[in-house]
């Protein structure tokens, strides 16, 4: 079961190759999702983030440059797990 959890890891890691090193750099195009309806100025890389678990209105996916646009920025959570993610 570890050996396989292992491999696994490592062969996400090796697919990732050099374009990991920006990760930490949102792309403008990737779809990012926002909670409408409360007024909220983050948007999320992942769906199952803590915040929006607590959205009173409808997520909805959007892309990161539109989000922009639309005055929000990242979310805390997010942003600190995309900082974890190596
Ligand atoms: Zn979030």
């Amino acid at each position: 079961m570890k050996h396989t959890t292992l491999s696994l890891i490592a062969a996400i890691v090796l697919a990732c190759g050099t374009s990991c090193g920006a990760s930490a750099q949102i792309k403008k195009n990737a779809m990012v999702y926002i909670c409408t309806g409360n007024y909220s100025k983050v948007y999320h890389l992942s769906r199952s983030c803590k915040s929006l678990t607590s959205c009173k209105g409808k997520i909805k996916e959007i892309s990161t440059g539109e989000a922009v646009k639309n005055g929000r920025h990242l979310c805390k959570v997010c942003k600190e797990k995309a900082s974890k993610r190596r």
